[in-house]
């Protein structure tokens, strides 16, 4: 809250009154500045003072290996390679080799780039220091850069009392601190802490008596000032990207180790089924099973409750708020639609169709991606439309109207629709995404929706008694996994 400027505004305001009425108002002019400077000088203090008890805390943080870290191959490799060049300083200084001051680590929320920091730490035989961005900066001008000189100075005498050679430095959130300088949404405070942080990575050296490596972390470079990532600073950039198959599979070996698993579940099937998430997903996601196991007491943990906890992440908790029958049978007719065409167009894509109300769905059909897909072909794609629009089609089909409830299936299914133009792969053929006229681009994507809309209708028009059948069995059940579903309509995928 902005108590110190609330305050100011009333007391000139009540200085400016007692002046007008005659008052002789420089005796309290003087105690008010007294009163300013002293509320300004304590809160630079404590604002040191739990600066500094944080840095002890993250110091004494405790370190993993490389071994520890799922997946990431790839950026285990190039960092290994980087932090070399920190443990062999006798060859490097004989080669003329610049020393390597600073790594980034550049990549969404939760991937592990903190473990990996703390990796390079346990590699090299460093000491460990942790800080956020965001903990640099004050709103006092002079506070941060202050905060930075500190920061290398403990790391220093930390390594020197643990009589450690080296120090990694860790600033997750570097686009806090290190973003564009002189930028709008910048202020002088932010440009003077990101100087001195420059400062003191071109003060480093090899000949130091504690050597100091700076791993930053962000998943914003393309908010970093220029300096810093210019040769001599943050030189070395590493990827770290959201797990592959074989990264999620090595991520949920490693969380698993201390939990009895029941012999139905697969890590493997789970893999599969967890396509887009992070190594935090995938950690909270054998953390959540472990918990339903608990509530129910069973003492091992099955594959129903990964089922459940896959559930929990993608869609949020399940809420009390209970929609009326008349809602919940449409619900379920909705949620069949999606699943029917799911299925029948691609066999043994669904795992489960839920329809308890949970914070980010009234219900959901979760499908199994075959593989990890990173490319689409135009048919993938309007499937994926046609899969999206199932829902109010059969709404219409089964209850004569639609409802407000597949709004955000359209918008899915129109962005899917864009992709498919912007990519030069619709009728337009090769575009320019800028230059498209508004108007061409809505003519073309209606055109894709209005066809994919029909093959839909004509699909789920043979399949009424299905329709019915399945959703008052999703009514009675709230819950049908794909198998139980592929059993009634007798496909085999
Ligand atoms: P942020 O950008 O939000 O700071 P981050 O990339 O630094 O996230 P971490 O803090 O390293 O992510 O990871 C958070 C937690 O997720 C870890 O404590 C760990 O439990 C789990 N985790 C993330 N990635 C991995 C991985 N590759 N292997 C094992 N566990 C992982």
């Amino acid at each position: 809250m902005y108590y110190a400027e609330i305050g100011f505004g009333i007391s000139t305001g009540f200085l400016l009154f007692l002046f007008w009425q005659g008052f002789d108002v420089v005796p309290m002019l003087f105690v008010i500045t007294l009163i300013i400077a002293a509320v300004y000088l304590n809160h630079a203090k404590l604002a040191k003072n739990s600066f500094a008890k944080k840095e002890a805390k993250s110091s004494a943080s405790t370190l993993i290996g490389f071994d520890d870290i799922g997946g990431q191959e790839v950026a285990k490799q190039e960092l290994r390679e980087a932090l070399e060049f920190i443990k062999d300083a006798t060859r490097i200084t004989h080669l003329g080799i610049r020393p390597l001051k600073g790594v980034l680590l550049n990549g969404p929320p939760g991937t592990g780039k903190t473990l990996l920091a703390k990796a390079a730490a346990q590699f090299t035989d460093s000491v460990f220091f942790s800080v956020s961005g965001s903990e640099f900066v004050e709103m006092y001008v002079g506070v941060g850069a202050k905060r930075v000189r500190q920061l290398f100075e403990q790391a220093k005498k930390l390594a020197k009392s643990q009589h450690k050679e080296s120090a990694v430095l860790f600033i997750d959130e570097l686009d806090v601190v290190g973003g564009k300088r002189g930028q709008t949404t910048s202020n002088i405070e932010y440009d003077q802490t990101l100087n001195e942080l420059l400062v003191q990575m071109d003060g480093l050296s090899f000949d130091d008596s504690v050597r100091i490596l700076v791993i930053g972390a962000t998943n914003r470079i393309d908010m970093l000032d220029p300096a810093l990532l210019r040769p001599g600073r943050f030189d070395r950039q590493v990827k770290v990207d959201l797990p592959d198959k074989k990264g999620r599979l090595h991520i949920l070996a490693l969380h698993t180790k201390n939990k009895p698993l029941a012999k139905n579940v697969s890590l493997d099937s789970i893999a599969a089924n967890t396509f887009g998430f992070s190594g935090s997903h995938l950690e909270s996601l054998t953390n959540e099973a472990a918990i339903m196991a608990l509530r129910e007491e069973q003492t091992l943990i099955t594959a129903d409750h990964f089922q459940c906890a896959i559930d929990k992440i993608i869609m949020g908790e399940k809420l009390d708020r209970v929609p009326n029958q008349m809602e919940k049978h449409r619900i379920a007719v909705h949620e069949v639609g999606h699943a029917l065409l799911s299925e029948l167009t691609r066999p043994g894509s669904v795992a489960t169709i839920n329809i308890a109300s949970r914070s980010n769905a009234l219900g959901y059909v979760r499908q199994t991606p075959l593989d990890d897909t990173y490319l689409y072909t135009t048919k993938v794609l309007t499937d994926k439309i046609a899969v999206a629009l199932a829902g109010a089609v059969a709404e219409e089909i089964q209850l004569g109207n639609r409802s407000t409830g597949a709004a955000s299936d359209f918008k899915h299914a129109t962005e899917l629709a864009k992709q498919i133009i912007h990519s030069g792969i619709s009728t337009l053929g090769i575009v320019s995404p800028e230059d498209l006229s508004k108007e061409l681009l809505h003519v073309t994507l209606t055109s894709i929706i209005k066809e994919t809309e029909k093959y839909v209708h004509n699909i789920l028009v043979d399949q009424q008694d299905l329709l019915e059948k399945i959703s008052t069995l999703l009514l009675d059940k709230e819950c049908i996994n794909g198998d139980e579903l592929r059993d009634i309509i007798n496909i085999t995928p």
